[in-house]
This record gives structure tokens, C-alpha cells and sequence, in this order.
């Protein structure tokens, strides 16, 4: 008998179950659409922070002028999603707000926040793919994908995605962690790096671990996958074992870097990244064996 696969850890800005993803021009939303509304990457809630919630289709008219573009992104719970884009500077209604995605999560519905994860990354590659990449021409939808296709050249472009694997590694009782001098003070992570042509998963995660700590890894295990819609990452989790070499940390890159004993550990990210459930499910994995 083939054993039953165990459920894939749901992270925040995966699609939820209920959505269906659909492409369609021309339709127009209803008074129970879901609308996203950004303002670049800032999005339209109505009720303020706590409690947030997206406006209505009706309230739309509040907004000065005209949106910039408007997709279909399918349905959630069968009820028409639209991502819409406003221009810099519009103001909001008097009783709504323009508020940064990472502030809502908790705060919206977890299903609308990851739908607005995706439609920021629609709405972002919609407005950079307006010319075609190749001979400049004006680019239009394709009618049956999610794509725009230069009527010119025939050069497709499909939404960007760009893969990123991170790695958390285990040492007897301890993990390393590195901190970027971008980071909040004092706050440690696990590391990660983007994926280059040519590169496996796990050739980046080595590369990437010897680059940024000088520290060889075995033993690579999938941890977990999130989409990442700033701007527009898949982040790839992986736990491997230490295999060898001495910290020396990446001038430039990284800060600072260090094996923590896992009673002793730095401020860590917020749990709305897979950074943060890597590090607690392989601490929680360590301190139950
Ligand atoms: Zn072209």
C-alpha cells in the first residue's frame, strides 16, 4: 500500500482552497466582487487596520479619476475577483485607507490576504510588460492565458516568478543563522538566495550557504514552498546538515553569522515568512528528538 503523503505546510499568500483562477476580459464586477484596489504596492481597506476589510464594489466611485487597469483574477468562494491599480497619489475615501500588504497579514481574512499577494504580482507585471521586451511594440492580453503577447513579434510574457531556496542548518543541537545589514536590529534568519540559470535547488542551496557563511551542507531535506509577492519570489525551504568549514561570513552580504544553541536564540523574522516556520518547525523537530 503506498503510504498516504503528509499535508503540505499552508503558508501565508498560498492560493486558498476555494479560489479558482480564471482569465476574462470585458464582464463587469457586481456588488459582491472582491475587489483588490492598489495604489502601487499599497492596498485600499475599508474599517482600518484591526478588523480590516476590503471596500465594495460600490465604494469604487468614491475614488478620484480612473484605475490604470483593472484583471479578472477567477473566483473566491464563487464570488468574481478583480485586481484593480489607481494612480500615485490618489486619495483615499474619507473612511478607508492606503496600507502596506505586510500590515494586513493577521488583520484581513487569511484567504484575501493571499489573493492580494497574488494580485499585487499581476497588477505589478501587468504595468512592466506594457512593451514588448524584444522589438517595443505595445503589448495586449492573451484571451486564454495569463499573459501578454506582442501583436508585432509574437514574444509571449508570462507573470514573473522568481525562485529562491533558503536553508536552515543543523549542527548536533544548534542552527545557524545569519543576519543582512538590512535587517532590524538584532534580528537573525536562516539563509537564502535566488536561483541562477543553470542552478538545481539544492547546487543553490549549497552555493549559497558556502558563499554567505564559508560552511559545506549534506543531507538536504524539502522543508516547505511560499509564494513571496515582494515583488514576485518563490521561496523553497530546505533543512540540511552540517558538513563541514568555519563561519566566515560574506563581506557586504552578510552581517554577522553564528551556530545558536536552540535555548538561546536571536530575535527572528515574523511569522508571516517561511523563514520563521522553518526555523520553529526544524527547532521544534530537534527539541522533540
Ligand atoms: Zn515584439
Amino acid at each position: 500500500m503506498i503510504p498516504e503523503a503528509p499535508p503540505f505546510r499552508v503558508m501565508p499568500f498560498t492560493a486558498p482552497e476555494s479560489y479558482l483562477g480564471a482569465v476574462k476580459h470585458g464582464g463587469e464586477p457586481g456588488p459582491d466582487s472582491f475587489c483588490f484596489v492598489f495604489q502601487q504596492a499599497l492596498l485600499l481597506i475599508a474599517g482600518g487596520a484591526p478588523g480590516a476589510q476590503l471596500p465594495a464594489h460600490d465604494d469604487l466611485v468614491r475614488l478620484d479619476g480612473q484605475p490604470l487597469r483593472r484583471l479578472y483574477l477567477g473566483t473566491l468562494d464563487q464570488r468574481d475577483c478583480y485586481a484593480y491599480e489607481y494612480p500615485v497619489d490618489t486619495p483615499p475615501p474619507l473612511d478607508m485607507l492606503w496600507l502596506g500588504l505586510r500590515s494586513l497579514y493577521n488583520k484581513l481574512d487569511d484567504s484575501l490576504f493571499a489573493l492580494a499577494g497574488r494580485a499585487l504580482q499581476y497588477i505589478d507585471w501587468d504595468r512592466t510588460h506594457q512593451f514588448c521586451g524584444r522589438c517595443g511594440t505595445p503589448t495586449r492580453h492573451r484571451e486564454h492565458e495569463r499573459a501578454r503577447e506582442c501583436p508585432s513579434c509574437a514574444l509571449i510574457a508570462y507573470p514573473r516568478i522568481a525562485p529562491a531556496v533558503m536553508c536552515l542548518v543543523r549542527r548536533g543541537q544548534q542552527i545557524l543563522l545569519a543576519r543582512s545589514p538590512h535587517f532590524l536590529p538584532g534580528m537573525y534568519s536562516a539563509l537564502a538566495g535566488f536561483v541562477e540559470p543553470g542552478e538545481s535547488l539544492e547546487q543553490c542551496l549549497a552555493r549559497e550557504v558556502l558563499e554567505e557563511t564559508g560552511i559545506r551542507v549534506a543531507n538536504t531535506r524539502y522543508f516547505a514552498s511560499q509564494p513571496w509577492p515582494f515583488p514576485h519570489s518563490l521561496m523553497i525551504a530546505f533543512v540540511a546538515d552540517y558538513a563541514g568549514g568555519e563561519i566566515t561570513p560574506a563581506p557586504d552580504e552578510i552581517e554577522d553569522a553564528q551556530w545558536f544553541a536552540l535555548d538561546a536564540l536571536p530575535k527572528l523574522p515574523n511569522r508571516i515568512s517561511i523563514a520563521r516556520r522553518l526555523i520553529d518547525g526544524v527547532v521544534g523537530e530537534m527539541l522533540a528528538s
